[in-house]
């Protein structure tokens, strides 16, 4: 029996819908499991800027280094799309990442054997199973790096840094060797080191962590190989630890062959006993915004990571991703799942967000 406080950022688009189904997820947790959860919901993305002018206005900042962990839904869409960098919504996700400390996402991507007829890789490969697990920088390389537009060689001209110090890359690839250590021990890091300086300091510094793990397997590839062989062969991936732009790019791949982006949950986390930030992968979805389309799942899934990782609730954890597993088995698809025979009498069965986050939960 626990008490925790919940930082709630609902966000744009389709976040306050996948949020809302989470949290009615987290509350039949409470009920069966005993525990008190309290919500904070505060601001950041697009709705802050209108509330407020400000993308991550401080007192969200505030709320959310005061809680126990936070869990976000989506920020962005078109109708900021036209401000300035500095007061776009995704400001707020790099504000709260850099605030917080979050300097590692984890990213599992599992192809669940319901949904293996979802996955657009031959059966042959589909039918071995997908369980990857990314491990991606998340405060460092080009999106935090110099940026700026000048009078270059052909005129004016824009550019971005990447850059990775030593202490950046030690301490992901320590998050990266950790988690190998709980899975199949092996670790794949992914670089450019064949053009890259910033990836051969990232390399070097790998194979400096790795001497301190002995029993973990390491292996290197370049981004472009690792893009290919992550649709040949993706059942040979384990735990990938790769840098910022890398691990965005890649980690939308491997939604795509596990089924949707709508089924990727992730961690974000900083410093031991700092509170974690707990997202689906996928954005604010403008284009099903407010439809009940949104597919839900990857929320639920990210605050069973949230139970697990930052409130130590493994049993509350498991339990929800069975409960997940089980509305699947059972058929039951939002849009972006709902592949094969969806007519009335088959298996499949069509619904809602609201629908599914209340599935989830009458099976806990
Ligand atoms: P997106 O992830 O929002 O959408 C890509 C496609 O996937 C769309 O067709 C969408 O309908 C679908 N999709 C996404 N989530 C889904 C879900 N849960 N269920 C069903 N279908 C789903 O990416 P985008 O279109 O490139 O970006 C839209 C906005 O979101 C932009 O403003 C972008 O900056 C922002 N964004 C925010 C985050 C974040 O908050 N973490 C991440 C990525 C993009």
């Amino acid at each position: 029996m626990g008490k925790y406080k919940i930082a709630v950022i609902p966000g744009d688009g389709i976040g306050p819908e996948v949020t809302n189904a989470a949290r009615v997820v987290m509350d039949l947790v409470a009920k069966k499991f005993g525990h008190d959860f309290s919500y904070d919901e505060l601001l950041a993305g697009g709705i802050a800027i209108d509330v407020t002018g400000n993308p991550l206005p401080s007192s969200t900042v505030a709320a959310c280094k005061k809680s126990d962990a936070v869990l976000l839904g989506a920020v962005g869409g078109p109708a900021w799309d036209n401000l300035p960098g500095e007061m776009r919504p995704e400001k707020a996700l790099l504000g709260l990442r850099s605030e917080l400390g979050l300097f590692a996402n984890i990213r599992p991507a599992i192809l669940y054997s319901s949904l293996s007829e979802a996955c657009p890789l031959h059966p042959d490969i589909a039918s071995k199973g997908i369980d990857i697990c990314f491990v991606r920088e998340l405060t460092g390389g080009m999106y935090f790096g110099d940026r700026g537009r000048r009078e270059g060689k052909f005129g004016n001209e824009a550019y971005d840094t990447e850059a990775y110090s030593v202490m950046e890359v030690d301490r992901i690839a320590r998050t990266a060797f950790e988690l190998a250590m709980t899975r199949k021990k092996t670790v794949l890091s992914v670089d450019k080191a064949n053009v890259l300086e910033s990836s051969r300091l990232w390399r070097e510094v790998v194979i400096n962590v790795a001497k301190e793990y002995p029993e973990v397997k390491l292996e290197h590839m370049y981004v472009d190989n690792a893009s290919m062989q992550l649709i040949k062969r993706p059942f040979d991936f384990d735990v990938v630890v790769t840098t910022n732009m890398f691990g965005d790019i890649l980690s939308d791949e491997a939604a795509m062959i596990t089924g949707s982006i709508g089924m990727l949950p992730s961690a974000s986390l900083g410093e031991k006993g700092k509170p974690g930030m707990y997202e689906p992968i996928h954005g604010s979805a403008p284009d099903i915004a407010g439809q009940d389309k949104a597919n839900p799942l990857a929320t639920i899934l990210s605050i069973a990571m949230m139970l697990r990782i930052s409130l130590g609730l493994e049993a509350e954890a498991s339990a929800i991703e069975a409960a997940v597993e089980k509305v699947l088995e059972k058929g039951y698809r939002t849009g972006d799942i709902a592949y094969g025979n969806t007519s009335e009498d088959s298996k499949i069965k069509l619904v809602g967000t609201r629908e599914m986050g209340s599935l989830v939960a009458k099976e806990l």
